[in-house]
């Protein structure tokens, strides 16, 4: 007996319903909605083109509390610490959990003071959520939530032996006080629980789950080409190509999924759907820093978005590899890299330099001039980072903001007339609630009934991936490293 089949008989489904539903694209977005559906044995049929899942733009950062943007609202910020606790739930094993420290450089306009508001009502709002449910607890003890750490308090640390493990938040910045240049800094600096997000973990997870689960039905190296809609039923046939044999084939479903991230609009208008987005390319760079010594958090120093002074993140990993993003037009962001749809079309036309990147190759000379600005960029604030060396070929792809909003971080998901969803996610956190959306969507359709689905209609039901051990999801998680051409380390857990 094979594991699908063990799997089969352990696993029975929880509901009845024989709607078939399709869902187009295996992202972060679509490989969730396939296993939230699929583990309550709901008929999924998940189709990419490409040869493997979760392979799409990169994610480093868990953003629980989105501490990350001083520009967007609260409100935003209270969603994604929900989210992101939601997240860690469903995938523990793809968070690395280490802090991240945000320091403002004296250039700055802010304050670290302006931050606090915010950082107390996003404490306030963790608080709740653990008194609600204790298995909220994800993030460590909510009076932990955040800390600022004075000028004092790190010149305390300037003399002390670098610890290899953190048994206290105080050793995350032992390193970070004997190599940030902090008269550069204004003080005090913030410690938050915002974690890290392996995106080759993620991917390993979504993987081995969805290998194990009998409803879904997996089809890589296929390409949706067509849409249509079926006379006298509300369902569609969906034609699709596989890549290598160009074999055609056409299908018919109750539901459509679309989740195909920045190309949304292409299935948007296959189906003649309107919609207002934007996509916006963008890359982080992988560099390696062999005299890397200690403990080191995830460090953001803020800066004005677009400008030379943009935000600077270094992103660690094990073994000294980092990755780096710095929002300028000459690191992370690109001219012209942020465009718009029209009333002809709900897919917005990136120029042809973008899609090559995407779709086949950076010129050599860009990767290195650009990781190298990336490394520099950092440098700035730590003077000994400037030894750390290219260790990769870039992280990058284009990604969809629903709307008009390009500050827009905290969305799910939209429907066009009955039995079309669009996941229109912007963080990765934001995958289970687009999947929470769509399943209700199915009840109203009359496609799963409620009462089968009880209490599982808003809790989270995934025994088959949270059997995926640490150690399974570590070896195909370095699988598709290699497979993808990047350093193992980055499948590591810190
Ligand atoms: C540089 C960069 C850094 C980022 N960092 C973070 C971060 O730290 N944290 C975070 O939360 N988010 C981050 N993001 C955002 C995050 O990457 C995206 O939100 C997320 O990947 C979107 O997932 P998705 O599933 O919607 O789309 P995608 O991952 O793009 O998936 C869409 C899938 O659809 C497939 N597809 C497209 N068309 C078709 C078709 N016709 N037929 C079949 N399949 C098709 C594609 O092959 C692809 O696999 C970052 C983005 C970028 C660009």
């Amino acid at each position: 007996m094979n594991k699908a089949q063990a799997n089969q008989e352990i696993h029975q489904p929880l509901l009845s319903s024989k709607a078939k539903i399709a869902i187009i694209g295996g992202g972060v977005a679509g490989s969730t909605i396939a296993l939230r559906f699929a583990e309550l044995g709901l008929d999924t049929t998940l189709i990419e083109k490409g040869p493997s899942l979760v392979n799409g733009p990169p994610f480093c950062h868990l953003h629980a509390g989105g501490n990350l943007y001083r520009e967007i609202c609260d409100q935003q910020c209270l969603t994604l610490l929900q989210q992101s606790i939601d997240t860690v739930k469903v995938y523990p094993h793809s968070v690395n959990i280490r802090p991240t420290l945000i320091a403002l450089p004296k250039t700055d306009h802010g304050q670290p003071e302006d931050l606090l508001p915010r950082l107390e009502k996003l404490r306030a709002r963790y608080a709740e959520l653990v008194a609600e449910d204790e298995s909220n607890k994800v993030l460590g003890e909510p009076e932990h939530y955040f800390r600022f750490y004075s000028r004092a308090e790190l010149d305390a640390l300037l003399d002390l032996p670098l610890p290899s493990e953190a048994k206290d938040h105080r050793d995350w910045l032992v390193a970070f006080a004997q190599h940030v240049d902090l008269d550069r800094l204004k003080f005090p600096v913030l410690l938050v629980q915002e974690y890290g997000l392996s995106a080759f973990r993620f991917a390993a997870i979504t993987n081995l789950a969805i290998a194990r689960l009998p409803s879904c039905h997996l089809h890589t190296n296929s390409q949706v080409i067509a849409i249509t809609k079926q006379e006298n039923s509300l369902g569609w046939q969906v034609s699709t190509q596989h890549r290598q044999s160009q074999v055609i084939s056409h299908q018919y479903y109750d539901y459509v999924i679309n989740a195909c991230g920045f190309k949304s609009g292409e299935i948007d208008d296959m189906v003649s759907a309107k919609r207002q987005r934007m996509v916006e390319f963008k890359a982080a760079y992988v560099a390696h820093w062999s005299k890397c010594q200690g403990l080191w958090p995830e460090v953001v120093f803020y800066g004005e978005r677009g400008t030379p002074q943009g935000m600077a993140q270094l992103t660690p990993y094990p073994g000294g590899y980092f990755q780096l993003h710095g929002m300028t037009q000459d690191i992370t962001l690109f001219d012209q890299g942020l465009v718009a749809s029209c009333q002809q079309s709900a897919q917005p036309k990136l120029a042809p330099r973008f899609i090559e990147k995407i779709d086949k190759q950076w010129p050599e000379q860009l990767i290195s001039n650009r990781t190298l600005g990336s490394i520099a960029h950092i440098a700035q604030f730590i003077p000994a980072f400037s030894t750390a060396v290219a260790a990769a070929k870039p992280l990058f792809g284009a990604q969809q903001i629903p709307g008009e909003d390009a500050d827009l971080r905290a969305a799910d998901v939209s429907f066009y007339g009955k039995h079309y969803a669009r996941a229109e996610i912007v963080k990765a956190s934001s995958a289970l609630a687009a999947a929470d959306a769509i399943l209700k969507n199915l009840v109203e359709c009359g496609l799963v009934a409620e009462l089968e689905l009880g209490k599982y209609l808003t809790e989270h039901y995934f025994p088959i991936s949270l059997q995926c051990t640490a150690a399974e999801v570590t070896e195909q998680a370095i699988a598709l490293a290699k497979q993808r051409d990047y350093p193992i380390a980055l499948a590591k857990n810190l």
